[in-house]
């Protein structure tokens, strides 16, 4: 294990956050990063430095894949995504009492396959988390997670360089601060963005739609309009507070507030919004049909 890998370990082991999310490039392997963390909340006997004993009841137990405040959700292997049934199925544990350990942990596995429902329900539990629970939730999509979730959890981004578990190499250095959390797939550079939004400023209801979906995935409309809308959000804060938020999108939402007008802004944060719910609502109705129906 790296140092920095160590030293991000103990940060998260030390801090009082009950929700994080792991993400990194899949070879900087975030699952198993996530259960070494996982384990180690789970462990009776931590040694110096946060390593594991690998022999007590909880080590013993996990090995065996049968610790009963460990609770794993992933995709099955005949779905496309992460099913709200298996968020459903998880409540009891989720509101239970520990039984051996002083905590319990959910760990959610490629969080981004957790479809739109799954990600509301998870939500509840996410805005009030019970005291003993802790979630971790991994991904390397960080971007396909609705922004009201990602609102909710501590962002620890792995960087393969010196986040490595499985060798002893030392590595100076800090926590990757990758700002580029943008979907990709959507657009990846702010100049393209920039654009985007001058275009979608003079548009309204439908045509904003027609805009967004004309050369692209239609599946990934949901995800731009969330991240559309989040930035917007952000850009009209600006306009008022005049202070920058965190987010991997502050600068972009800087130079969008100077460029549009406010209600312009506020103007496009309305006609986005209802289409936003009404998709969520009805996600598994015909594409062409929702959007058909938004005529305003
Ligand atoms: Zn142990």
């Amino acid at each position: 294990m790296t140092e920095e890998l160590r030293k991000l370990i103990n940060l998260i082991l030390e801090g009082k956050t009950s929700s994080m999310l792991l993400s990194g490039k899949p070879f900087s392997k975030p699952e198993k990063i996530a259960l070494y963390i996982a384990q180690a909340f789970l462990c009776d006997e931590l040694k110096i430095n946060n390593s594991l004993c690998d022999e007590c009841q909880s080590c013993n137990l996990l090995s065996a894949n049968s610790h009963p405040d460990f609770k794993v959700i992933e995709r099955s292997k005949d779905r496309t995504q992460i099913q709200i049934q298996q968020i459903r199925d998880a409540t009891n544990f989720i509101y239970s009492t520990p039984l051996i350990s002083g905590t319990k942990i959910v760990l959610i596995l490629n969080a981004d396959e957790l479809n739109f429902f799954a990600q509301d329900t998870l939500l509840k539990s996410l805005e009030e988390p019970p005291k003993n629970l802790k979630f971790i939730l991994t991904t390397s999509k960080p971007y396909k997670l609705k922004p009201t979730v990602l609102s909710r959890l501590t962002h620890y981004k792995l960087n393969p360089d010196k986040h490595v578990l499985s060798s002893d190499l030392n590595n100076d250095g800090s926590l990757e601060n990758n700002t580029n959390d943008f979907p990709e797939e959507c657009w990846n550079q702010d100049g393209k963005i920039m654009k985007v939004f001058e275009d979608l400023a003079s548009l309204k209801g439908i045509e904003i739609i027609n805009f967004l979906i004309k050369d692209k995935d239609k599946d990934t409309l949901l995800v731009k309009l969330n991240w559309l809308s989040k930035i917007i959000e952000e850009s009209i804060l600006i306009h008022f507070t005049e202070t920058l938020s965190d987010t991997p999108f502050a600068q972009l939402s800087k130079e969008i507030k100077n460029t549009i007008d406010l209600s312009a802004l506020i103007n496009l944060y309305d006609q986005i919004l209802p289409v936003i719910n009404s998709l969520q609502l009805n996600e598994n109705l015909n594409y062409d049909f929702q959007t058909n129906g938004f005529n305003y």
